[in-house]
């Protein structure tokens, strides 16, 4: 096979953040307010990722306080809920204060090798292929693009048979009552004139009211009180990797929403004239690749809350949440609750790939870890973290598998994160 041309090279920089979903401008803003020459290129047109673009929301998971995630809901209006639309410009103003540069609708394509180390980042766009130097580079595409392409070892799915979590567009209605019901979880009991909204839901589901698999309508506040943020339509057996597959979902789970909306319109108290006004602009995965890492956090770290010492993320918080990877509902009927844990510097280091860190939903961890630390209040901490372990190797001037977990939790404290783990 012959390229028609050379592929060029765009600029050297010191850190360059491979995608600028909620974690991934974390990871740009620190590494580019310790001084490193920094580079956040994302494939679509706007930042934010899941928290924009994706229409998720609200913000869940807890962490010690301090971190970045703090630092962004504070940015967003101070609250769980916020609006998808202004949080663009908003993200896009911050990363850009920072002092890093943002490049979009660049897809990270491939990644150019010497031996263990990356020496740069290929992406697609306008001018065709193009090549980024750096010395460090973090992935924080969620789905480890830029580690698969470097060649580090991952798996997908579960254990047993390889399923990952369903697939949905989650999607926003405005026109509700300002008293109009909501429903968090399949744990939120609502009592409705037709009975525990959780039982309506089930009824529905059994009699093909609501889309296969779909047995609970989630109905979130939104950043207005007459809109409700619904978390519902799910397809199983998505590979979030594979483009005929994300294609397939769209057309399936865009008609699942016109169900989901006459649902609402039946059962939903206050929901009765409710209107569509936003979807997301791309699929929601939950699950995909989960890269070989240092240290892969496990279920029991989670349910015993371990702790440790190189922990760059502390008092983690979120429960179990496996969506069924083959029915409706959670996997497990209920989602384990978790003790407040730690998330140790190993679980961002993948093997074989001496010059790149993880964050976000790519950080290594079992199907069940993940399905705890990958919501956003943790990814936006994790990228914190990982931003600052890019400068300091940077700094350094050693990769990031040799640096001292502790100079990152040194800078952390001095960002005021509260950290509390014995050193
Ligand atoms: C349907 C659904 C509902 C959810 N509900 C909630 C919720 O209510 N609350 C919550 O906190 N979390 C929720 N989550 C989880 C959460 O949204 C994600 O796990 C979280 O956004 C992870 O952050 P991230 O930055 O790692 O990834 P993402 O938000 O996915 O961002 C990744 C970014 O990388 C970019 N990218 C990907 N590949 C490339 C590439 N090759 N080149 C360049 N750029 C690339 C993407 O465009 C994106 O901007 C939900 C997830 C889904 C799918």
């Amino acid at each position: 096979m012959q390229f028609t041309r050379q592929i060029p090279v765009l600029g050297t920089w010191d850190v360059v953040v491979a995608g600028g979903g909620p974690s991934g401008v974390c990871a740009a803003v620190a590494s580019a307010r310790r001084g490193a020459k920094t580079l956040l290129v994302e494939r679509y047109g706007v930042l934010g990722g899941n928290l924009t673009v994706g229409v998720v929301a609200p913000l869940l998971g807890h962490t010690a306080p301090g971190t970045m995630a703090d630092e962004v809901r504070e940015l967003l209006g101070g609250a769980r809920y916020f609006d998808h639309e202004t949080a663009k410009g908003k993200l896009a103003a911050w990363v850009s204060e920072a002092g890093a540069e943002i490049m979009l609708q660049a897809p990270v394509v491939d990644a150019v090798r010497e031996e263990a180390r990356l020496t740069g980042v290929v992406i697609g766009g306008k001018k065709g292929l193009a090549c980024l130097r750096s010395k460090v580079f973090i992935d924080a595409t969620a789905d480890a693009d830029l580690a698969a392409f470097a060649g580090v070892p991952f798996v997908q799915g579960r254990s047993c048979d390889g399923e990952v979590q369903p697939a949905s567009l989650m999607f926003v209605v405005s026109g509700v009552k300002e008293d109009a019901i909501t429903c968090e979880s399949e744990e939120h009991h609502v009592p409705t004139p037709r009975g525990d909204y959780l039982d309506v839901c089930q009824k529905a589901s059994e009699e093909g009211e609501l889309p296969v698999n779909v047995t609970i309508v989630r109905l979130y506040h939104g950043p207005n009180p007459d809109e409700r943020v619904v978390n519902a339509t799910q397809l199983c057996g998505v590979d979030g990797t594979d483009p005929l597959a994300v294609g397939r979902a769209e057309v399936d789970l865009r008609r699942q929403i016109d169900k989901v909306v006459a649902f609402l319109h039946k059962y939903a108290p206050g929901c009765e004239n409710c209107r569509l006004k936003i979807t997301p602009g791309t699929l929601g995965v939950r699950e995909s690749r989960r890269p070989q890492t240092k240290v892969i956090l496990q279920r029991d770290d989670l349910l015993t809350g371990r702790r440790f010492p190189d922990a760059v993320v502390e008092e983690a918080e979120f429960c179990i949440d496996i969506h069924n990877p083959a029915g409706g509902g959670q996997a497990e009927g209920v989602a384990a609750r978790v003790k407040p844990y730690s998330i140790p510097y190993g679980a961002l280091l993948p093997q074989g790939a001496t010059n790149l860190l993880l964050t976000g939903r790519a950080i290594g961890g079992t199907h069940d870890a993940h399905a705890s630390f990958r919501v956003m209040n943790i990814a936006m901490a994790l990228g914190q973290a990982a931003g600052i372990a890019g400068s300091l190797a940077v700094e350094k001037r050693i990769q990031p598998p040799d640096l001292d977990p502790q100079a990152i939790r040194a800078v952390l404290r001095a960002q005021g994160v509260k950290l509390t783990a014995a050193e």
